[in-house]
């Protein structure tokens, strides 16, 4: 063969057959390798792109094709974006620096001064200052209402209401939202649904199967996995995602550096083995949790005892995520806090952070941490109790888990 042969060969190769499953499109889906033949996807740290002539330069530059410059596009980012788009079984995807960059390109892209959003008011809480606080500067009003009750979201639709958010299940206390049933509220309001898929990632939850228009991801959590880089992502219709996204997101430069892609990729290839592993762990964990006296209740989708258990199941692909909180018993909201506290300090194994998704097991006091600038009517409201402790279960054996949690839980 001569090197043009071997080379064409490779291409053709790299073009894969129909009809792949999620699994194989994880590892498989990327741009085709490059004339080295790296087996891993290349990492290009390149901030421009040598062009081959001034003509072509002149075309790249007018069509928006090929790579010109990094803040445009990038071959690791590219694949990184080929290959989330498979997994949500969308027809395309956009990255970003952040999670929280990637709402406010889906914003800064899709909405003006006047337009009206309706959004759960128990999503993440930065989700809740940036609609609340930034986007309100610019005269886009948000309207929040109950994660779990389907007429607050229709009564709140208005005619200029263009977008509803969700993110489902809630941080800290697991709610789950009816993904298919908002898609319809929003289609009947002329609006689109974005769902943030942080939580369950494709691996458990595919939102635009059941009807939702865009994904928003935070990939510095599941999607890396491993506690490393921060990056965000919109998944949805090519249309939107080239012209609309791609073109706000070129001259706003919320662009993910190349590295963090590199990593992300990596971790995609991962992501449903950890995912099942990482479910199954917090399932263990919730149930042992359930059955301890020192506990009062457990918030966990993978058991019957959530209310919307059955709709997590079915939406969740059987699975509850690795995700969940505890409420201690305690006499008033001192002794709980007392408590709580007592459980994480008596930890030996887990790591005391507020993040999630890291193979690393985290315990967190969601009052005084993620919702620490709360009131405590609002978090009273919201039932973030002082007695709460979070868990982002991760893969240590169950059995240290429960170990480590046992020394606070056995001692109070
Ligand atoms: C972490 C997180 C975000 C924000 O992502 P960053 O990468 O930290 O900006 C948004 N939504 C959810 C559900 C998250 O957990």
């Amino acid at each position: 063969m001569t090197p043009r042969d071997d080379e064409a060969a490779r291409l053709a190769r790299a073009q894969l057959p129909e009809g792949l499953r999620p699994e194989t499109l994880a590892v498989r889906t990327a741009l085709a390798p490059s004339q080295h033949g790296e087996n891993s996807e290349g990492l290009f740290l390149t901030s421009a792109f040598i062009q081959p002539d001034a003509q072509t330069a002149a075309r790249r530059f007018a069509e928006m094709e090929d790579f010109t410059y990094a803040r445009t596009s990038n071959p690791t980012v590219r694949s990184l974006e080929a290959r989330l788009a498979a997994m949500e079984g969308a027809e395309a995807a956009i990255a970003t620096s952040t999670g929280m960059s990637a709402i406010l390109l889906l914003v800064m892209g899709l909405l003006k001064a006047g337009d009206h959003v309706v959004c759960s008011r128990s999503v993440f809480g930065s989700t809740v200052s940036l609609f609340a606080k930034e986007f309100g500067k610019f005269g886009v009003e948000t309207s929040f209402v109950s994660q779990t009750d389907l007429a607050e979201w229709r009564a709140a639709v208005r005619p200029s209401t263009k977008l509803l958010f969700a993110e489902t299940p809630t941080n800290p206390l697991t709610d789950v939202c009816d993904i298919a049933a908002l898609a319809d509220i929003a289609h009947d309001a002329g609006a689109l649904l974005t769902v943030d898929n942080t939580f369950c990632s494709p691996a458990l939850q595919r939102p635009l199967a059941l009807g939702a228009d865009l994904v928003m991801h935070a990939g510095t959590k599941y999607l890396d996995g491993q506690g490393r880089v921060m990056a965000g992502s919109l998944c949805g219709p090519a249309k939107l995602i080239h012209d609309v996204f791609g073109a706000t997101l070129r001259t706003t430069g919320m662009t993910l550096a190349p590295f963090n892609a590199w990593v992300v990729l990596k971790g995609l290839e991962t992501l449903a083995l950890r995912m099942k592993a990482q479910s199954e762990a917090a399932l263990a964990v919730a149930r042992w949790l359930e059955a301890h006296p020192a506990v009062a209740r457990v918030y966990y989708p993978g058991l019957p005892s959530h209310p919307q258990h059955e709709l997590a199941m079915r939406q969740q692909s059987g699975l509850g995520g690795a995700v969940l909180s505890f409420d201690l018993r305690a006499a008033d909201a001192e002794a709980a806090r007392a408590a709580a506290f007592h459980v994480i300090d008596r930890t030996r194994v887990l790591s005391i952070a507020t993040n999630l998704g890291d193979t690393k097991s985290l315990i967190t006091h969601p009052a005084t941490t993620s919702h620490g600038r709360l009131t405590e009517a609002q978090r009273q409201a919201a039932g973030i109790g002082q007695g709460m402790v979070r868990l982002a279960v991760g893969l240590e054996h169950v059995d240290d888990i429960t170990d480590d949690l046992q020394r606070g839980l056995g001692s109070l």
